[in-house]
């Protein structure tokens, strides 16, 4: 059974050892993030006293494969499965009246610095950044919702900038540039994990106009329930902690950053669009929700949306793909091993021309065979040494459409491809034989060892 909201999986961390509470005080200035970067590789940790308000913080729920795959009530070898009929099989979101969102609602008086306990992470950030808000807008003439992340920098009592990134959001905020009008746009704190990988998941399988709340629906197996804004016209999850509600506002931008981004650097600081803030409402005793960039959390969130896209555009191309990972340590986005059953002799340079086709940002492809593991780096890293030959098996492609935020891009977003086929040749494949013990298997060490 999938998880049914954030709430109820802070119950199931806590319940299992995976959440610890912390009652000292902590400064939402660098000390709640140096905390929670010392534990990034888990547990979840839940601030109970964030210094100056009385909202807590909980940070680093989905730092495990394991723990994102229960949440969706299924198994980490099940994931990508799971992930691939999701994205065949959308399950639409229901409106509903009211929920528990609504519980407090404030229009007026609204301060966001004083109101949220919004961390300030890493040492040179612009300032307070909302680092899990799922921006959420519509455009209901066209039957359009779209919901993405950005980065979301408090800049204002009732003010926020935020990158976006040329693609959905992007589109949407530009159509009503056109028209010189605002783009209403709810940001939702405090989601579940289905709703959370919705909104990270793009590329060739999400077009726009694929509502991103359907596919968090099918991937916890319930419609989300959606409650409409006070504000503007925006349907958000009910069950969620906290909604801000406002407009992005045409025709102005205003300097936002620098942030400390999912690359391990500092994005720069660029005049960016602003939202004017016009309402927040929670839940009763909200919960702040909080992510860590560059953790492996982080990681994990973007990378695993990429791999049910990676795995079907491949395998729609070649029959004999077994999986697709998309590598923690390349910041979840750059670094893709595709792992095939080889049948014929060009699949593996075919791997590399669809898994580079599946999602832009990726610029290292790595194909391996079936008696290799695409999730252990060791394990690949030595199926590059021992079966592939730069001459013969590279694929090298400059200057194609890479991400905004490499900053080893010559130019801005442009960047090289390069796929490495380390797939043994199907003639000589006695001669790639990997080594055995017989009886290896077999061996329970503590009948051995004490
Ligand atoms: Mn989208």
């Amino acid at each position: 059974m999938a998880v049914a909201g954030f709430r109820e999986m802070i119950d199931l961390l806590e319940k299992n050892g995976e959440l610890v509470r912390v009652k000292k005080e902590v400064d939402h200035r660098f000390e709640l993030s140096a905390v929670a970067k010392k534990l990034e590789g888990g547990p979840a940790l839940f601030f109970e006293k964030v210094r100056g308000y009385s909202m807590p913080v909980v940070v680093n729920t989905d730092y495990d494969r394991g723990i994102i795959a229960r949440a969706l009530g299924t198994t980490n070898p099940g994931l990508i499965d799971h992930y691939s009929l999701a994205l065949k099989s959308p399950l639409d979101p229901v409106k509903v009246a009211g929920g528990p969102v609504k519980e407090v609602i404030r229009t007026t008086g609204i301060n966001l610095f004083r109101d949220l306990p919004i961390p300030v992470h890493y040492e040179k950030d612009g300032g307070p950044y909302i680092t899990t808000g799922l921006v959420v807008a519509e455009l209901p003439e066209n039957n359009i919702r779209n919901v993405s992340y950005q980065r979301l920098q408090a800049t204002g009592e009732d003010e926020l900038r935020l990158l976006i990134q040329p693609r959905h959001l992007w589109a949407m905020y530009g159509e009503r540039e056109k028209q010189g009008r605002p783009l209403e746009v709810a940001v939702v704190i405090g989601n579940d994990t289905a709703c959370r990988l919705a909104g990270a998941t793009w590329g060739a399988a999400m077009p726009l106009g694929r509502d991103e709340f359907s596919i968090a629906g099918a991937l916890r197996g319930r419609p989300v329930d959606l409650v409409r804004c006070e504000t503007i016209g925006v349907w958000v999850p009910a069950g969620a902690e906290i909604v801000i509600e406002g407009e992005i506002l045409p025709g102005l931008r205003l300097p936002e950053g620098p942030f400390a981004e999912f690359t391990g650097n500092y994005g720069d600081p660029w005049d960016n669009p602003v939202i004017k803030v016009k309402a927040i409402t929670h839940r009763r005793e909200a919960i702040y929700h909080d992510l860590l960039t560059f953790s492996p959390e982080h990681h994990l969130l973007l990378g695993l949306p990429y791999e049910p896209v990676v795995f079907n555009t491949v395998k729609a191309l070649v029959p004999g793909t077994l999986a697709a990972h998309v590598t923690p340590a390349s910041c979840g986005k750059f670094h893709a091993v595709v792992q095939i059953k080889k049948q014929h002799q060009g699949d593996g340079k075919d791997a590399i021309i669809a898994a580079l086709s599946s999602v832009r940002d990726i610029k290292l492809v790595t194909v391996v065979d079936a008696d290799v593991d695409p999730f252990n780096p060791r394990d690949v890293e030595w199926a590059v040494a021992t079966r592939f030959q730069a001459d013969r098996d590279l694929v090298l492609i400059s200057g194609a459409k890479g991400n905004e935020l490499d900053p080893s891009c010559p130019s801005l977003a442009v960047t090289a491809k390069m796929g490495l086929d380390a797939t043994k040749p199907l003639d000589r494949s006695h001669r790639f034989d990997r080594i055995t013990i017989p009886g290896y298997e077999g061996i329970d060490i503590k009948d051995y060892i004490l």
